[in-house]
C-alpha cells in the first residue's frame, strides 16, 4: 500500500490544537485510540481479570506480539526480535553476547559522537569484564577507517542523534565482517522512520527505542535483534526467568529459551507494552519506502525554508538525502534559549548540547505548512532577539 500521498494525517493522533510537533523522534505523539485501549487494559483487564489476565487477556504473549509487529519495520527475520527493557539495558545484553563471540579480541569500536548512554554502557561492561577490554571511541568520520583485526565489536548508531547523518549499514557491516568484527546497530533514530534492512545487511545484533518514531509512549519498552546464526548459541548475561526455556517449571537451574526468547529477562510491563502494541497499528501495511521519500522531501523543504528565513543558522545535517535520517538540525550558540522561545510559541523541537536545534520530521502528521510556520516563527524569534529573556535561559531538568 502506497499511502504517502494521503499524508499528513494529523487525525491519526491526539495532537493539541495549534502545536507544530517536530519532536516525534524524541517522544512520538499519542496515537488516536491508544488512550481508550489503555483504559481497557487498566479497567477490563487488570481491574476485572486480575492475575487471570496473564492468560485470559494474553499478557504473557504480548512481548512476542509486539516483536512480530516491529520485525518487518527493521528488516528482521520472524522470531529474531525480543521486546522489553530499555534501549540501554538491551545494549548491555547484546554487547555481552557480541563480546563472547570474539573472545580473543579486546576492543569495542564506536563513535565519540554516539549517544552517551551507548558509550557509558560499553565503558561499564568493559570495567565489569576487566581483562583488558576497552572502548575506542573515534571521531565520527574516522570510525570506518579504524575497523581492523583488533576490533571485537563495532557498535554504531545508524542515524546520528545530533546531525541526522545516516551510515551505510550494508557497507559498514561488510567491512567489519571482513575484519572479523561483530556488529551492533542502534536503531533509535531509524525504526519507524525508514525501511531498515538488518537481515539483508547481515547485521549481527541491533537495539532500538519504542517511544521515538514508533510512538509507544514515554518510557515504552525497547527492542533487540539477534541474527538467526547467533540466536541458538548466545549465552544471556541477564539470565532471567522470562528467558528460561520453561519459566513456570520453576527449575532451580537455568536453561536458555529457544532463540531470541532467551534474551527476555523479567516480567514485562504490560501497560506500556499495550500502548506500544496499539501504537504500532499505524505501521500496519504502511509502505516505509514511500514514507522515507516523503520525509526526505519534507527535510529538503524545511532546510530551504529555514535557510531562506534564518540566514544566520548553520545547517548541521547532510544536504544529501541519501545519507540522512528523518531529522534536520541547525547550530546556534544560544540554541537552548532559542528552542525554549520556539516551544513557547507552540513549535516543539529539541535542543541537544552544545548548540543543536533539532527538528524531527514525521510525514504521518507533519506537512509543508507546518514546516513553513516553524521556519517563520524561528525567523521572528531570531530577528527580534526575543529568545534572549531570562525565562528562556533557565535550564529545566530535561532538555
Ligand atoms: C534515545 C536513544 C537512546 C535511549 O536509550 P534509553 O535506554 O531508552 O534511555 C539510546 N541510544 C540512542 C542512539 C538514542 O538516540
Amino acid at each position: 500500500m502506497s499511502d504517502a500521498t494521503a499524508l499528513p494525517q494529523r487525525d491519526l493522533f491526539d495532537l493539541p490544537e495549534g502545536v507544530v510537533y517536530l519532536d516525534g523522534n524524541s517522544l512520538g505523539p499519542l496515537p488516536r485510540g491508544t488512550a481508550e485501549r489503555l483504559s481497557r487494559a487498566v479497567g477490563a483487564e487488570w481491574g476485572a481479570q486480575l492475575v487471570r489476565g496473564w492468560n485470559d487477556a494474553g499478557w504473557i504473549d504480548l512481548p512476542d506480539r509486539v516483536a512480530a509487529r516491529i520485525a518487518p519495520l527493521i528488516g528482521a527475520e520472524p522470531g529474531t526480535v525480543a521486546v522489553g527493557d530499555s534501549t540501554s539495558v538491551n545494549l548491555f545484553k547484546v554487547l555481552a553476547a557480541a563480546m563472547a563471540l570474539n573472545p580473543e579480541r579486546r576492543v569495542i569500536l564506536s563513535d565519540a559522537g554516539n549517544f552517551p548512554t551507548d558509550l557509558y554502557i560499553a565503558d561499564g561492561i568493559c570495567r565489569f569484564r576487566g581483562e583488558g577490554w576497552r572502548v575506542e571511541a573515534k571521531p565520527s568520520e574516522e570510525v570506518e577507517a579504524a575497523i581492523d583485526e583488533s576490533v571485537a565489536v563495532l557498535m554504531l548508531t545508524q542515524v546520528d542523534y545530533r546531525t541526522g547523518r545516516r551510515r551505510d549499514m550494508r557497507a559498514v557491516t561488510e567491512k567489519a565482517h571482513a575484519a572479523g568484527a561483530v556488529v551492533i546497530w542502534d536503531l533509535a533514530h531509524s525504526a519507524g522512520a525508514f525501511p531498515v534492512e538488518l537481515a539483508a545487511c547481515g547485521a549481527d545484533f541491533a537495539i532500538g527505542c519504542g517511544y521515538k518514531f514508533l510512538n509507544g509512549g514515554p518510557g515504552a519498552p525497547a527492542f533487540l535483534y539477534v541474527a538467526p546464526r547467533h540466536a541458538a548459541t548466545v549465552e544471556p548475561v541477564l539470565s532471567g526467568w522470562m528467558g528460561h526455556a520453561a519459566p513456570f517449571a520453576f527449575d532451580p537451574g537455568y536453561r536458555p529459551g529457544e532463540g531470541v526468547e532467551r534474551m527476555k529477562v523479567g516480567t514485562p510491563p504490560i501497560l506500556s507494552m499495550t500502548a506500544l502494541e496499539d501504537a504500532l497499528r499505524l505501521f500496519e501495511g504502511r509502505d516505509l519506502a514511500a514514507l522515507e521519500t516523503r520525509a526526505q522531501d519534507l527535510c529538503d523543504h524545511f532546510i530551504a525554508a529555514v535557510e531562506a528565513r534564518c540566514p544566520g543558522l548553520v545547517l548541521a545535517t547532510p544536504r544529501d538525502r541519501a545519507v540522512r535520517g528523518s531529522h534536520v538540525s541547525f547550530r546556534h550558540p544560544e540554541g537552548y534559549a532559542v528552542m525554549q522561545a520556539l516551544i513557547a510559541q507552540g513549535v516543539i523541537g529539541d535542543f541537544r548540547a552544545p548548540d543543536i536545534l533539532r527538528f524531527g520530521i514525521t510525514p504521518l502528521y507533519i506537512g509543508e505548512a507546518d514546516l513553513d510556520r516553524a521556519a517563520e516563527v524561528l525567523g521572528e524569534i531570531l530577528d527580534s532577539g526575543s529568545w534572549d529573556r531570562p525565562e528562556f535561559h533557565a535550564r529545566a531538568k530535561v532538555t
